[in-house]
């Protein structure tokens, strides 16, 4: 029996195709009261044969640690292609644990341009010593002979 995602909107199929794309599908589990409430599909419950496809979850709910792909547990789907008129009651997806480590990464990145105009300066600066150190131990060295 073919296995066919029930989210909205998808019209995903376990096939060779669908496989070699890297999409995977997942039972309910013990999530189904979840899956059921996320789905919001109108008198749709998930059943035993429920399946989702690999698009509806974000990449952190799955365990890819072992042979084969498995959901996390308590992984809810987060991601359908809802029509627009039901989009304002999406769960908001939250975003700023992205956005800081890029923030970071950024703010290191201006250190390390201003370190290598300030190394850049000292490296001169000691060459110009050096010169002048050497210049003037010549002028006294042709001074006493
Ligand atoms: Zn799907």
């Amino acid at each position: 029996m073919p296995d066919f995602c029930a989210a909205y909107g998808c019209s995903n199929e376990r096939t060779k195709k669908t496989k070699d794309q890297g999409v995977t599908f997942h039972n309910e589990g013990k999530r189904r009261q979840a899956w059921t409430l996320a789905l919001r599909r109108k008198g749709f419950v998930a059943k035993p044969r429920t399946v989702l496809c690999s698009s509806h979850f974000r990449p952190e709910d799955f365990d890819r640690t072992g042979q084969t792909v498995r959901l996390r547990e308590g992984a809810i789907p987060s991601i359908f292609n809802f029509p627009k008129s039901k989009r304002n009651h999406e769960v908001p997806t939250p975003s700023p644990s992205h956005s800081s480590p890029v923030s970071v990464f950024f703010f290191f990145q201006n250190c390390w341009k201003w370190m290598k105009v300030m190394l850049i300066f000292l490296f001169y600066s000691l060459l110009i010593n050096l010169f002048f150190f050497f210049w003037s131990r010549r002028q006294k060295q042709n001074l006493s002979t």
